[in-house]
């Protein structure tokens, strides 16, 4: 059975997350703030996805994500977070949450981002019968095997957060176009276009580390002063 955390501590909304989740079949845990989640989230915890808030008394969501991420865990995490604060939603992305969604939400929208952070995870684990739509991509001595949301450089493995991974295959995909920073926030995350961009500069700025011999002079990941990025895979740019 496929096992859900929610770390909520509105006990209502809580509660009621649970039995619905659990009407369609997954088992669902609760925990009312970011420590107990943290506890239950070490080690083999068996949990398959997290809904994690983003306002919890102690520790923020965003500190819960972060922490899980620094001690290497890649369970996946939807965020909920406020509909009025669009910088939530980049905080919630740089500290390597999956997807989030904003409050309030109709739950079967919970329920279909909850089952495409599974489908992801469920391609990364190479299970039977799930398609494999995304591929793997090779430049520069680098391959990001996008199925297992990796990207390796000789015997170095570095483990992409979904939204990294989405980010690159975008400018990817569209190798040799230049990206407006706005189309990122539009298109990519669904965000207002006068979102504030620098959370892609900070993006940006990691992936070069993973992908660029010398991150400060990028060959793959260029910036498009006043515009946005451009991705090119033969390092003969300069
Ligand atoms: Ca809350």
């Amino acid at each position: 059975m496929t096992r859900i955390l929610v770390v909520e501590d509105e006990a209502h909304l809580a509660e009621g997350l649970k039995f619905n989740l659990e009407a369609v079949g997954y088992s669902v845990d609760v925990s009312d703030d970011g420590e107990s989640a943290l506890e239950r989230l070490s080690g083999a915890h068996g949990f398959d996805a997290v809904v994690l808030d983003v306002m919890l008394p102690g520790l923020s969501g965003f500190e819960v994500v972060s922490a899980l991420r620094e001690r290497g865990e890649f369970v996946p995490v939807l965020m909920l977070t406020a509909r009025s604060r669009p910088e939530d939603v980049l905080q919630g992305f740089e500290a390597g949450a999956d997807d989030y969604l904003p409050k309030p939400f109709e739950l079967a929208i919970l329920e279909a981002r909850l089952r495409g952070l599974l489908r992801r995870r469920e391609w990364s684990r190479g299970e039977q019968g799930v398609p494999k739509p995304l591929a793997t991509v090779e430049f520069g001595g680098r391959t990001i095997d996008f199925e297992a949301m990796e990207l390796r450089a000789g015997d170095r493995k570095t483990r992409l957060t979904t939204m990294e991974a989405d980010l690159l295959r975008y400018l990817i995909e569209r190798e040799g176009r230049v990206v407006a920073r706005k189309t990122i926030l539009t298109e990519l995350w669904g965000l207002h276009e006068d979102t504030d961009t620098r959370a892609i500069d900070n993006f940006i700025v990691r992936l070069r580390r993973y992908l660029e011999d010398v991150p400060s002079r990028p060959k793959h990941l260029l910036t498009v002063r006043g515009v946005g990025y451009k991705f090119v895979s033969a390092a003969d740019n300069g």
